[in-house]
């Protein structure tokens, strides 16, 4: 039964995303080095591949050196993978600063590029309707990183006529470029820095 629901979430999750353009996003990323910086990319791959150097892969990877109670360099309490970060009590306050900005910063970005007059109050709103903001559904923001893009997105982007390719992914690659850098700036670097000290 278990199995069956995992295999019924995937197949859901799978429609959420529109894949046509997140594949096609990726490989302009992967072309396309004048966009992103080339640590940024690597960055991403690393988080696509589940390759990033957190507690749990590094037990996985090199059992004799990393003792198997070693929780995440937060809260201490949980095993730190990826997916934790997001939902870590110790890091709420970060998380939701990032979702917040984010959800300005969606706004500011496509009032800059829709050829709309926008109503600013209902962008806003369309905005905090999406289904994303919800860490832990099925398709969170957090997806952005991987370059998975939701199919409400793109209707959103849609609907404030970003439809042009080129301007959507111009678009596209900013958005998930932003989501990127937050998580990086403000929850991956302050989490080396702890763990260095943990390991001196
Ligand atoms: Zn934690």
């Amino acid at each position: 039964m278990l199995h069956r629901n995992k295999v019924y979430r995937q197949s859901n999750l799978l429609r959420l995303i529109d894949w046509k353009i997140s594949l096609k996003l990726n490989n302009i990323n992967q072309y396309d080095t004048l966009f992103e910086d080339h640590y940024l990319q690597l960055f991403r791959i690393k988080i696509c591949c589940n390759e990033l150097p957190t507690c749990v892969n590094l037990k996985k990877r090199k059992p004799d050196l990393y003792d198997e109670d070693w929780r995440c360099n937060f809260c201490k309490i949980e095993e730190e993978t990826f997916n934790h970060f997001w939902k870590c009590s110790k890091i709420q306050n970060v998380v939701q600063d990032i979702l917040k900005r984010l959800k300005i910063f969606l706004a500011k970005i496509i009032q800059k590029y829709s050829r709309d007059n926008i109503d600013t109050q209902e962008l806003k709103g369309k905005i905090n309707e999406l289904g994303m903001w919800d860490i832990g559904c099925l398709y969170d923001f957090t997806f952005l990183m991987k370059n998975q893009v939701s199919c409400q997105l793109i209707e959103l982007l849609k609907c404030y006529k970003i439809t042009e390719e080129k301007l959507l992914y111009k678009v596209l690659k900013q958005i998930t470029g932003r989501v990127l850098l937050e998580f990086k700036v403000l929850i991956w670097e302050p989490r080396n820095e702890l763990q260095i000290k943990e390991e001196k």
